[in-house]
């Protein structure tokens, strides 16, 4: 049976920017992993009118509701009242919960405020979940066919409790019905000009079923499929995966969770290439994202950032006529960086790149987002003229995704 799942965090502070619900994550991940979807979160203040909404519409949403936060002493804390209420049961004052609660303090040398007395409220018919790391008890509630779980907010105290209390639970639930999921990773491609490809494709599944994410510079598709066995679940996912791949052809560069730096360090590295970069208004950006890969040292041997035309002509050989004749922001100079910087180092392929990262800068010929890239091999020297938007930073880190794309599409792929 497929178990849909609903999470509400509750407390005033997680709607500030202050506070993070990361437990919402968390318990998210946890229910993944053994094939529970969840259909909404919600994130609700100290409020009993708007916690009392969020509970109800859980209930006619999902069969499983966990909550987390508002158990403690103090008035803010009206989860219990409210769980009780929305389900139309009496709170009752649990005394061996009391006990347990006044012992805590005592083994500590203290006397239980009155105000911890509230955490001893039980709804009937709830089973009471013993916190090891707090005073806040959980509480487990089964009504009209749905299981309702409510854990404190510390995720020091939620997260033992959810998985040695709740976790057993839920696996026989969800019965082996468990979750696949596949990445597919796009760059060089719009999203709808990708999405035009796809659609027509993924529109026919709802299970695997398929989200799009856009990125600066890269598409991600992700999948996510159930099935009755993990086996099940993973070729539901391989068949879909593989016939949107077979679409998006090269413009596809993973479908492992690899990043782009990932599979041409993993390309170059097998096919014993080196690799070295000129870069101009991506100011050592390549290099740098090449170089945070492990082992990047087996095939990066390294950058000149030739910002100044001094560098590119007494470094790179650039010549000082070509720059005075074509400008520094041309194809002809982003092939004289590549050839340079290829033949300063040594590496197989030299790439460079040069171009106006704005804001200032731009001219009616070359506007800002202007970006040469060149590749240089030992048997071929080429360049590219891009042009591409937004803002400095942002024309920066495109300008490095395409020098990067390039190399994958020229060498490896
Ligand atoms: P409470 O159970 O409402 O007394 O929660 C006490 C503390 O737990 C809060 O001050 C937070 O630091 C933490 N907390 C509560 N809810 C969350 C959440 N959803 N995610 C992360 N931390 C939380
Ligand atoms: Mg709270």
């Amino acid at each position: 049976m497929k178990v849909t799942a609903d999470i509400i965090a509750i407390g005033s502070e997680l709607l500030t920017p202050h506070r993070t619900d990361t437990n919402s994550l968390w318990l998210t991940d946890r229910l993944n992993s053994i094939g529970i979807e969840v259909m909404q979160k919600t994130v609700v203040g100290d409020d009993e009118l708007r916690l009392d909404h969020a509970i109800r519409d859980s209930l006619a949403r999902s069969e499983l509701i966990i909550s987390t936060g508002g158990l403690g002493p103090t008035e803010d804390d009206i989860t219990r009242k409210i769980f009780a209420r929305v389900l139309g049961r009496q709170l009752k004052l649990d005394y061996e919960v009391l006990e347990g609660i006044r012992e805590r303090f005592a083994s500590r040398g203290y006397q239980m405020p009155p105000n911890n007395e509230r955490q001893a409220l039980v709804p009937a018919g709830a089973s009471v979940l013993p916190n090891p790391n707090g005073t806040a008890p959980g509480l487990m509630i089964r009504h009209e066919g749905k299981l309702l779980v409510i854990l404190p907010g510390p995720p020091r105290e939620m997260r033992p409790m959810f998985d040695s209390q709740i976790m057993p639970e839920l696996e026989t639930a969800s019965r082996g019905v468990r979750i696949a999921r596949r990445v597919l990773k796009v760059t060089g491609l719009g999203e709808s000009a990708l999405d035009e490809i796809i659609a027509p494709i993924y529109r026919e599944y709802s299970n695997p079923s398929t989200t799009i994410l856009f990125t600066n510079s890269e598409i991600e598709v992700h999948l996510t499929a159930s099935g009755e066995s993990l086996a099940r679940a993973e070729s539901l996912v391989s068949e879909l995966s593989d016939k949107l791949a077979e679409k998006a052809g090269a413009y596809l560069y993973s479908t492992t969770g690899e990043s782009i730096e990932e599979v041409i360090g993993r390309g170059l590295a097998m096919k014993r290439y080196t690799l070295a970069t000129a870069e101009s208004c991506t100011g050592g950006l390549i290099a740098q994202r090449i170089t945070e890969v492990p082992g990047a040292s087996e095939y990066f041997l390294g950058s000149v950032v030739s910002y100044a035309e001094s560098v590119k002509v007494g470094l790179l050989g650039v010549s000082k006529e070509l720059l005075e004749r074509r400008g520094a922001v041309s194809g002809e100079v982003a092939e004289a960086m590549a050839r340079g910087v290829k033949q300063v180092t040594g590496a197989t392929i030299g790439v460079s790149v040069t171009g106006v990262a704005g804001p200032g800068g731009g001219t009616v010929s070359i506007p800002v987002g202007t970006v040469y890239i060149g590749l240089s091999d030992d048997v071929i020297t080429s360049n590219r003229r891009l042009t591409l938007f937004g803002d400095r930073q942002l024309i920066r880190w495109r300008a490095s995704q395409a020098a990067l794309d390039m190399i994958r599409r020229r060498y490896l792929a």
